[in-house]
């Protein structure tokens, strides 16, 4: 694990707290957890990748968030057929500046088999002074031309800079294949990023008591660019938020997903799998 302080602000961050949660009920119609950092959970590869297994969660997308846990995602791709890799600098790292030769390194990463997206990548205004916010932007201008060259999704962290990540992305012109991962904008947001054909890919956090909004913008996000994760082990569902989580927690979120949207849970599963394989695959 690197000592930079972006790996370290995201393990000091967790919040993880207590035991694993139980599983869910297994979905009947399996579908995809778009977004998870599995070197960072506690539970070995292999194992994770069972538990989601168990509950109909037959694959999933592992970020990295600098060149190290980048390489390591990408190996774990390659190790794994359930498991694709995303690769980039997150946010937060490229903050304190990014170096030429890291960019090529995530250039040539990206290209490997078992890689389907850039990221993940973006801003993060909610973390970073308003004085690093232009090194942060120039690393999301760079991620998204790596995307575009090497026809990968581009992978979005964007935590209170919607403005500014819409703007970058329509300036620089967006990839094909845009995921907005842990959405969390509003039904305005939503609206905005479906005229762009962006997808949104949503957390755990939308079925905390307190997040009305973003289960509104979940409720109007169209069906074909929905994607549900976990950022496991972050951002654990409701009622085990603050627990670690992982892969096969995708369920609780899927259902509240169908519960607001007033959709059946098999077919918001297969929609999901679908938009995960249009965005990520083919597989
Ligand atoms: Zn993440």
């Amino acid at each position: 694990m690197s000592a930079k302080w972006g790996v370290d602000w995201v393990a000091r961050n967790s919040g993880r707290v207590g035991d694993p949660p139980p599983p869910p009920d297994p979905l009947a119609v399996p579908a995809v957890d778009a977004h998870c950092h599995l070197d960072l959970m506690d539970t070995p590869v292999a194992e994770a990748v069972a538990a989601a297994r168990a509950v109909g969660i037959t694959r999933m997308v592992t970020v990295g968030v600098d060149l190290e846990t980048s390489r390591w995602q990408a190996e774990i791709a390659a190790a794994h057929p359930e498991v694709w890799a995303a690769v980039a600098i997150h946010p937060n790292e490229a903050a304190s500046g990014v170096d030429e030769a890291t960019f090529e390194a995530i250039a040539k990463l990206a290209r490997a088999d078992g890689v389907v997206a850039v990221g993940e990548t973006g801003l993060d205004y909610f973390r970073t002074p308003p004085e690093r916010h232009a090194a942060q932007q120039e690393s999301f201008r760079r991620h998204i031309a790596i995307a575009k060259e090497t026809g990968r999704a581009l992978m979005i962290h964007d935590r209170e800079a919607h403005d500014d990540t819409l703007r970058i992305l329509a300036a620089e012109g967006a990839p094909e294949r845009v995921v907005f991962h842990a959405f969390s904008g509003d039904a305005a947001m939503a609206r905005t990023c479906a005229d762009a054909g962006y997808v949104m890919s949503f957390a755990g956090n939308v079925t905390f008591k307190n997040a009305g909004e973003l289960r509104a913008a979940a409720a109007v996000a169209p069906r074909d660019l929905l994607l549900v994760e976990t950022d496991a082990p972050y951002l654990t569902p409701a009622p085990w938020r603050g627990r670690p989580g992982g892969p096969y927690l995708v369920p609780l979120t899927l259902r509240l997903l169908a519960q607001t949207r007033g959709e059946q849970v098999d077919d918001l599963a297969a929609a999901v799998a679908a938009n995960a394989e249009r965005t990520f695959g083919p597989w």
